[in-house]
């Protein structure tokens, strides 16, 4: 079964182990989570020449500035949505497609916005060859969310903003969860925010970087 596998699929071995020496080693415990990051096959996310680093315990290049996120802070923010599989999702920074390919196994539906045209029309590229058919992409400015889908269980940004866009913060559902780096444009906290009846409930879960979030209610350019 498990040569069956990696015959079909040559990248199948790397990714095992990227699952247990980057992600349950660091303490990386739902299930779900390390299912899709052993399933998706970033390295289809990333341009030809890269791909056989695509495995590897560090953020790639994929054009225009932009950068594909470490497994592990992939794998770290995914399972801070708690998601269960019936959830409404919204990303704000699709990039490459690789974390709405990993949210379109975890949940039901998926809304991604990217503010780079091009980067927007490649992942759907590749969200579309690999039959991810429950993720819709738009090109525009996330900080201001998607209204007319709204509320989400579950909001992912990634990239760094100054402060919680308050747009983001109206259209995230009672028991939502919200999960954001949040600083400076050299360092941020992973901040997960939860909408609860008794109001907002803050979590910080340690340092990260990111490239920066670009938008009325983030960095202007
Ligand atoms: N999630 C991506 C992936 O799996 O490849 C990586 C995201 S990359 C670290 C950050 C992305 O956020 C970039 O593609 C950038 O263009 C995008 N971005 C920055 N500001 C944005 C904004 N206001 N709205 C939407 N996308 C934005």
């Amino acid at each position: 079964m498990m040569a069956q596998n990696i015959m079909s699929d040559p990248q199948a071995a790397a990714r095992k182990r990227m699952v247990q020496t980057q992600l349950v080693s660091r303490g990386i415990r739902d299930a779900r989570v390390l299912l899709a990051m052993s399933k998706v096959p970033r390295h289809l996310f990333v341009e030809e020449a890269l791909q056989g680093q695509a495995y590897g315990d560090f953020p790639l290049p994929i054009g225009e500035q932009q950068t594909i996120s470490q497994p592990y802070i992939v794998a770290l923010m995914t399972e801070a949505l708690e998601l269960l599989g019936t959830e409404k999702v919204l990303e704000i920074g699709a990039g490459s497609g690789y974390q709405a390919a990993i949210l379109a196994e975890l949940a039901a539906q998926v809304f991604s916005i990217e503010r780079i045209p091009a980067l927007a029309s490649r992942a759907r590229r590749n969200l579309e060859s690999l039959r991810y058919f429950n993720v819709k992409i738009k090109v525009g400015d996330g900080t201001l969310g998607w209204p007319e889908e709204a509320p989400f269980d579950a909001i992912i940004v990634t990239a760094a903003s100054p402060a919680i866009p308050q747009p983001l913060l109206n259209q995230l559902a009672l028991g939502g969860r919200l999960v954001i780096p949040v600083g400076d444009c050299y360092s941020q906290t992973l901040t997960v925010v939860r909408q609860s009846p008794e109001g907002l409930e803050f979590d910080y879960r340690g340092g990260c970087r990111f490239v920066k979030l670009i938008g009325s209610y983030g960095w202007s350019e």
